[in-house]
C-alpha cells in the first residue's frame, strides 16, 4: 500500500542486519531497560541458571528482535527464532523445544498470534520445563511427559492487549519498549551512517532523526533512501537541505508523518469533526487494515498527544488541529 514507512520487516531491510547492535553496550536508548537486563543476565550467569522468560511489548521497529538476540549473546547461549503464526500444531512446538540446548534463548515473535491450544502446551514448558503430549488417538491415546532442558523464552508482541493473562503472568520479566527520543535517534542515525560509510552533517542527522517517528527501523530506512538521493546527485556530504528534499519527495512530512498518517488525521478532523469515531469506521473509510491503524498509526499519534482513545471512539486533540492548521470544533 502507500505506507512507505510501515515499520514491518521488508526485503529491503535485509542489510538492516549489518546495522543491528550486537551487544548491550552498542544498543542506544531504552536505558533503564538495558540497565535492568544487564543485572538479570549477570545474575542468571553467576547462578548458572537459565534467564527468566522475557516478554517485549511495543510498536514494530523499536528493537524487540535486536534485544532478544543481544540477550542470547550476552548470556553466551544459543538463539533459536520462530513466530506465533508459524507454530500451527503442538508437534511444531514440541520439535522446537526438544531441540533446544540447556539455557538457550527461544525467540517467538508475534506471540499474540499463537494458537490458543498451543498456548496450553507452552505453560508447563515455561513453568516446569516439561512437555505434555498426547500420543496416538481414541481409546489407545495416552499422555506422555517429556523433560526439557531449562531455556529462556523471549517473546515479542505489538499488542499486549491480545495476550491472555495466564500467558502474560508466566513471563518473569515483562518489558515495554517506548518510542525513542530525537537525541537517541540522532545517535542511531549517526552510528548507521558510520557503518554505511556515509558522510552526513549534524543537521542532516537531526533532520532524519526528527522525521523517523521515534522508530530506529524507520531511521535506518530513511537514511538509506536519503543516501540514494545523495549518491545520484553526487553530493559529497548529506546536509539538512538534501535530507529534507529527499524526505519530502518520499512523502514524509516535517514531523515524520507519512501519507497514511496524514489521511488518518484529516479524515477524523474534517469528516468526523475531530471525533469521537470508531476504529472500524476509520479503517473502512481509509480502506486500510484495522491492525495497521492500531499497531502502527495510532500509537505514535497517542504518544505525540494528537489522539485519544476513548470508550466512545477516537478523538483528535487541540494539538492535532493546530498542526493541521484547522479550526478546532468548539467542544475541544
Ligand atoms: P522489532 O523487533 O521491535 O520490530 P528490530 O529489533 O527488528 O525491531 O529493530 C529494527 C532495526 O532497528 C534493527 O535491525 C536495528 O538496525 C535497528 N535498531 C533497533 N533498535 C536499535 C537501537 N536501540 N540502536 C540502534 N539500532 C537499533
Amino acid at each position: 500500500s502507500e505506507k512507505l514507512i510501515t515499520p514491518e520487516h521488508k526485503e529491503e531491510d535485509f542489510p538492516e542486519k549489518s546495522l543491528r547492535p550486537r551487544a548491550l553496550g552498542e544498543f542506544i536508548g531504552q536505558e533503564p531497560i538495558c540497565a535492568n537486563l544487564r543485572i538479570f543476565i549477570e545474575a542468571a550467569r553467576s547462578r548458572g541458571e537459565a534467564l527468566d522468560h522475557v516478554l517485549f511489548c511495543g510498536p514494530p521497529g523499536l528493537g524487540k528482535t535486536t534485544l532478544a538476540q543481544i540477550i542470547a549473546t550476552e548470556l553466551g547461549v544459543g538463539f533459536k527464532t520462530t513466530t506465533g503464526p508459524m507454530i500451527s500444531k503442538a508437534g511444531d512446538l514440541a520439535a522446537i523445544l526438544t531441540n533446544l540446548q540447556s539455557h538457550d534463548v527461544l525467540f517467538i515473535d508475534e506471540i499474540h498470534r499463537l494458537n490458543p491450544t498451543i498456548e496450553e502446551v507452552l505453560y508447563p514448558a515455561m513453568e516446569d520445563f516439561k512437555l505434555d503430549l498426547m500420543i496416538g488417538e481414541g481409546p489407545s491415546a495416552r499422555a506422555i511427559r517429556i523433560d526439557l532442558p531449562p531455556f529462556t523464552l523471549v517473546a515479542a508482541t505489538t499488542r499486549t492487549g491480545l495476550i491472555t493473562s495466564p500467558l502474560r503472568d508466566r513471563f518473569g520479566i515483562p518489558i515495554r519498549l517506548e518510542y525513542y527520543t530525537v537525541p537517541e535517534l540522532e545517535l542511531i542515525v549517526e552510528r548507521a551512517a558510520r557503518l554505511l560509510d556515509l558522510s552526513i552533517s549534524p543537521d542532516g542527522i537531526r533532520e532524519i532523526a526528527t522525521r523517523s517517528r521515534g522508530t530506529p527501523r524507520i531511521a535506518g530506512r530513511l537514511l538509506r533512501r536519503v543516501r540514494d538521493f545523495a549518491d545520484v546527485a553526487r553530493v559529497g556530504q548529506v546536509s539538512a537541505e538534501i535530507a529534507d528534499n529527499a524526505l519530502t519527495r518520499l512523502g514524509v512530512d516535517p514531523r515524520g508523518f507519512d501519507h497514511l498518517d496524514c489521511r488518518f488525521l484529516e479524515l477524523i478532523a474534517k469528516t468526523f469533526q475531530g471525533g469521537p469515531v470508531g476504529i472500524e469506521t476509520i479503517a473502512a473509510a481509509l480502506s486500510e487494515q484495522r491492525d495497521t491503524l492500531e499497531e502502527v498509526v495510532e500509537p505514535y499519534f497517542i504518544q505525540q498527544g494528537f489522539l485519544q482513545r476513548t470508550s466512545r471512539g477516537r478523538v483528535l486533540t487541540l494539538e492535532a488541529f493546530k498542526y493541521l492548521k484547522l479550526p478546532a470544533p468548539t467542544l475541544l
